[in-house]
C-alpha cells in the first residue's frame, strides 16, 4: 500500500497521462500508477545508481517491465520532448524540483506537459515562485500530515489551459476563510494562495508551529543587547504578525 503521501499525489494525476516521475526511487509511485489502471504506461526517472537499481527492481517484481520504462539520468533528460503529459517529482526540496524544472524547460523538455505534481519537502516558496515566473497555475494544493511529517503537494497546469486561473488572480490577494483578504505576496508564496483559501487543521497546525519557533527565537535573542538583535527581533516580529493575521 502507498504511503498517504504517495497516494494523495497519484490522485493529482489526471486519468490516462503518460505519467514521468522523477526521483522515483523505488518507483513506488509509477508501479502503483499503472497497476491501478490510472494510467497506461510510465516512465521511472532516477539520477542515483542505487535508487536506480531500486527502481529497476521495484518494477520488475510488480511484472510491470513492458509498461514502466525505468531510466537513468538528471532530471527531465531522461524524457523525449512531448513523451509525458503529467510529471511527478516528490521527496525533494522545493529549489530542487524548481531546479529540475528550470533546466528541463531550457531542454525544451516540459513542452506539451498538461501537469505538473509536485511534492517539495521544505522550500515551498521557491517552488511557487518558480511556477508563477514560469505561467504555471496552481490548479489544487493540499497538505497532509503523516508520522509526524507535514507535507504539502502542488498541481500545476500552463497558464491559460482549461480549468486553470490566471496567477494574477491567484497572487493578486485572496479572499481567505472568514473574509480576511491577504495581499501580500511573499506570504501567498510561502503560505499557498490555495491553501490559505482553504486551510485545514494540518495547515493550521504547520504555521502556529512556525510561528511558535519564532517566537522561542525571539526570546532567545530578547538576551542579546547586540544592535543587529534588535534588528533581528523587528523582522522575526513582523513575520509573525504576517502570519497570525491570516490564519
Ligand atoms: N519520489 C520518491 C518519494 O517521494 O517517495 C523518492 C524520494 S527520494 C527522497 C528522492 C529521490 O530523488 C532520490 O532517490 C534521488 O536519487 C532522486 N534525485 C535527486 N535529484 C535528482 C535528479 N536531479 N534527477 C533525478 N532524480 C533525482
Amino acid at each position: 500500500k502507498l504511503s498517504d503521501r504517495l497516494q494523495l499525489l497519484l490522485e493529482q494525476v489526471p486519468a490516462g497521462s503518460r505519467l514521468a516521475d522523477i526521483g522515483s526511487d523505488h518507483a513506488l509511485l509509477p508501479v502503483a500508477a499503472v497497476k491501478s489502471g490510472r494510467v497506461p504506461s510510465a516512465i521511472a526517472g532516477e539520477v542515483n545508481p542505487g535508487p536506480y537499481e531500486a527502481a529497476l527492481r521495484g518494477v520488475a517484481e510488480a511484472g510491470l517491465g513492458a509498461k514502466i520504462a525505468v531510466r537513468r539520468g538528471d532530471g527531465l533528460e531522461v524524457l523525449e520532448p512531448g513523451e509525458a503529459d503529467c510529471i511527478t517529482i516528490a521527496g525533494m526540496g522545493g529549489s530542487l524540483i524548481a531546479a529540475i524544472l528550470d533546466r528541463g524547460q531550457k531542454l525544451g523538455k516540459l513542452a506539451g506537459v498538461k501537469t505538473l505534481a509536485l511534492q517539495p519537502n521544505v522550500g515551498e516558496d521557491i517552488l511557487r515562485r518558480w511556477l508563477l515566473a514560469n505561467s504555471w497555475a496552481l490548479v489544487s494544493e493540499h497538505i497532509l500530515e503523516e508520522d509526524g511529517k507535514i507535507y504539502e503537494i502542488l498541481t500545476a497546469v500552463p497558464e491559460g489551459a482549461e480549468a486553470a486561473g490566471t496567477n494574477e488572480q491567484l497572487y493578486s490577494g485572496r479572499l481567505l476563510a472568514g473574509g480576511k483578504v491577504a495581499l501580500d505576496q511573499a506570504l501567498l508564496l510561502e503560505m499557498g494562495p490555495l491553501l490559505l483559501q482553504s486551510p485545514n487543521e494540518v495547515f493550521a497546525a504547520k504555521w502556529q508551529g512556525e510561528i511558535s519557533k519564532l517566537e522561542s527565537i525571539l526570546a532567545s535573542l530578547a538576551r542579546s543587547e547586540l544592535e543587529a538583535a534588535e534588528e533581528k527581533r523587528s523582522r522575526i516580529k513582523l513575520q509573525i504578525k504576517r502570519i497570525a493575521e491570516v490564519l
